[in-house]
Formats: C-alpha cells, sequence, structure tokens
C-alpha cells in the first residue's frame, strides 16, 4: 500500500464536527473514543456507514483476497472439532465477520468433507454493524445450519466452541501513552485528541494529557523519551471471556491479525482509505481506522487465566503448514484460462509471502486445557 495522501480538502465530516463540540463541552478524548465512533458510531462510523472490504471498498482482508483462506481456516476448525471429541453440538463463533466470506468458505468446505461436523454446529456471528450484519444474513441465506447473531459473546450460551477471528482485534479501541522525558516514577502521559485552530479551520489534532502516569501495564523496560506504549482493555477483555468459555467447555479459538509478536514500542494507529493509508484524524467516519494487535498481551491473558497457548505464528507458516501451495495448485490446474489460474496463484501469494501478509499478520491459537496441540502450530 502506498503512503499517506497529503492533507485532504478542508471539508469536515458529520463525525468531525460532533467529536469537536464533544471537546470544546468536556476537554480532549481518548484514541479509542475516537477509534470507536470513527468506526462505529450509529449515524456516522465507518461499518456503520460504508462497505469496506473489497476491490470497491477501502481494503480487502484475506478471506476477500482468495477462497482458499476459508478453506484452509475451515479445515482446521474440522481438526479441532475432532481434538475436543468431536461433540455432537459445537458453537462456531466468529468475531467481525465482515462480510461473511469467511464463514461461506468455511460451511462449504465442511459440506464437502465433513458432514457429521456441520450437523453438530450452531454459527453464531458477533457483529455490532448492523449494515455488516445485513450482509451476512444475506450471505448466510442458503446455510444449512443454525446462524444467530449477538452483540457480544457474552450473549452466547456455554457449549463447546469454536472460535475464529480475523482482523477484528485491531478494530478495538487502544489506549497511548507516550512516555516523557521526566524521571520521576509517573513519566507517562496520555496521548488524547484534542482540537487546535477556530471556528471553520477548527480541526482534531494530537496532544498529551496532563495527567501523568506510571508505567503502563505490559511495557517493556528500557523506554526512552518519546515512546509510545499502547494498551487495549477490550482486547484483554474478550481474551478473559474466550478463557471463561474454555473453564467451561473444551475448546479453541483461532486469532488472525496484523500486529507484533512481541510487545514494543511504537505508535501503531493506522487508517486506510481506498487502498491508501490516510492521516487518521482526517475525514473520520470515511476512513478504517485501526491499531496493531499486541499478541504478546493476548497470550499473557490467556495464559494467566489458565488456558493454553500455541503461537503466534507467522501466517505464511501456518497457512503453509495447513497446505496454501498444494491447494492453489490443484485450483490452478482446474482453472478454466490462464487469467483465472494467475488470480488464483497472486491470491495464494498475497496471503502468505514475507513482503505481502506472510510476516506482518500472525496467528495465535488459545485453547482449553487437556487437548491435543492444533495442527500448524
Ligand atoms: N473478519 C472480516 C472483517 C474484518 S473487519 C474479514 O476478515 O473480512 C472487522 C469486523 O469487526 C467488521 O465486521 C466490524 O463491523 C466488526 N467489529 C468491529 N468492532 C466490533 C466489536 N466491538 N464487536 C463486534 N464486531 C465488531
Amino acid at each position: 500500500m502506498t503512503a499517506a495522501k497529503p492533507h485532504p480538502s478542508d471539508e469536515r465530516t458529520p463525525l468531525e464536527e460532533r467529536l469537536l463540540q464533544l471537546i470544546e463541552d468536556h476537554g480532549p478524548i481518548q484514541v479509542g473514543d475516537f477509534m470507536a465512533d470513527a468506526l462505529g458510531h450509529p449515524q456516522h462510523g465507518y461499518y456503520t456507514t460504508s462497505l469496506p472490504f473489497g476491490k470497491e471498498g477501502d481494503f480487502t482482508t484475506a478471506p476477500e483476497i482468495s477462497q482458499i483462506f476459508g478453506e484452509l481456516i475451515g479445515a482446521w476448525l474440522i481438526q479441532s472439532w475432532k481434538d475436543i471429541g468431536s461433540p455432537s453440538m459445537v458453537n462456531l463463533i466468529e468475531l467481525g465477520p465482515g462480510r461473511a466470506v469467511l464463514m461461506e468458505d468455511i460451511l462449504r468446505t465442511a459440506a464437502k468433507v465433513a458432514p457429521k461436523f456441520l450437523k453438530a454446529v450452531h454459527v453464531y456471528m458477533v457483529e455490532t454493524s448492523g449494515r455488516l450484519r445485513y450482509e451476512q444474513t444475506k450471505r448466510m441465506q442458503g446455510a444449512k445450519v443454525p446462524v444467530t447473531w449477538a452483540t457480544e459473546m457474552h450473549d452466547i450460551p456455554l457449549a463447546p466452541t469454536l472460535i475464529v477471528a480475523n482482523e477484528f482485534f485491531d478494530c478495538l479501541p487502544i489506549r497511548q501513552f507516550v512516555r516523557t522525558s521526566s524521571r520521576d516514577d509517573k513519566c507517562w502521559r496520555e496521548r488524547l485528541i484534542g482540537s487546535s485552530g477556530i471556528g471553520a479551520s477548527q480541526r482534531l489534532c494530537f496532544e498529551l494529557s496532563h495527567q501523568t502516569y506510571v508505567d503502563p501495564e505490559g511495557a517493556p523496560n528500557g523506554a526512552v523519551p518519546e515512546d509510545v506504549f499502547e494498551t487495549c482493555k477490550a482486547a484483554q477483555d474478550i481474551m478473559t471471556e474466550i478463557t471463561t468459555r474454555f473453564e467451561h467447555n473444551k475448546g479453541r479459538a483461532l486469532i488472525i491479525d496484523y500486529g507484533h509478536g512481541r510487545s514494543s514500542f511504537g505508535d501503531t494507529v493506522q487508517a486506510v482509505r481506498q487502498h491508501q493509508f490516510w492521516p487518521p484524524l482526517e475525514l473520520p467516519g470515511k476512513a478504517d481506522v485501526t491499531a496493531h494487535v499486541d499478541f504478546a498481551a493476548l497470550s499473557r491473558t490467556g495464559r494467566n487465566a489458565g488456558a493454553l497457548v500455541h503461537g503466534p505464528i507467522l501466517q505464511g507458516q501456518f497457512l503453509a503448514t495447513l497446505g496454501l501451495e498444494q491447494r492453489a495448485l490443484a485450483l490452478g490446474k482446474a482453472a478454466k484460462d490462464d487469467a483465472q489460474r494467475k488470480v488464483i496463484l497472486t491470491g495464494a501469494r498475497r496471503l502468505a509471502h514475507p513482503d505481502e501478509m506472510g510476516t506482518l499478520f500472525k496467528v495465535l491459537c488459545v485453547q482449553s486445557q487437556g487437548i491435543d496441540a492444533p495442527v500448524g502450530f
């Protein structure tokens, strides 16, 4: 993807007007508050108002790139169902299913190779956006399994559980802390969003909190002034919800996202619009705003809660072990012409090559105690 465009026109979105008013009335907001509204505001949020995915959208996710992604994940889930003892009822939960392309590919794979698994499955889609729920409902119309929507995982009944989350955790609101040069105990300040300018030229801008903080939980040692450390309470809460389920029932979760395997410093908030990086505070509600996932923090929460954690490993490595190349070659052979063959092979390369999604994207598995290690790790 290319770098950020220059400063766009002096247009202000309705959401920006609203945020500026909010800041004027109540003071600066946290980065995560901005993310939550930019993505999920009921009238103006990006996921509420637009269809983000695919060529016509602003970005493309792995299941939208190639059907092989969903097929391999499907095979992994079927094996996981066997690993937890082939229960006659299993919740298959997807967090943030987008246009439900991944779930469609998973269910198609199951219908072909594992009808017994399909018979056991109850699909739960955890989705906050009404717009995307509508898309998901359309795509799930032909599904031969029960499909239920939930706003939070908490609302889903307990049962043996398989969970999949692709590019979901990166949407969750974060907080950012900046190391200041002071040497006292409290040498961090929070990076907040305030406003600058007046009247029509008023704009959102980053600023630092007056309040100072001690080391944020999970921050590695050795911070130097200007270092940024990010925390994501929502991600920790969801991980806790997952592990609580695994205390009651056997289960396994697969989390795939871009991010880092070790907690580290850096501002990772990014916006994407029309397949290009975009200045995160510009035109809120019209761009996707996300942050890298701290897989070390997720693993720690999972382990501390008593779950078994495997990975994170690189997406390229994971998909290669599951048979990406063989599947791409088989599909390529069956392709109707060279153009279609090229699309298949290019798609597979995008998913796994180190210069594409292969190393930036990581895969983490969390599972209940007492079951074998998952395939692919
Ligand atoms: N998994 C899909 C879509 C990723 S985009 C894919 O790979 O194509 C993120 C998805 O998470 C969207 O469906 C968005 O509406 C949803 N989402 C974002 N925040 C959420 C939250 N807090 N709870 C539930 N869903 C959320």
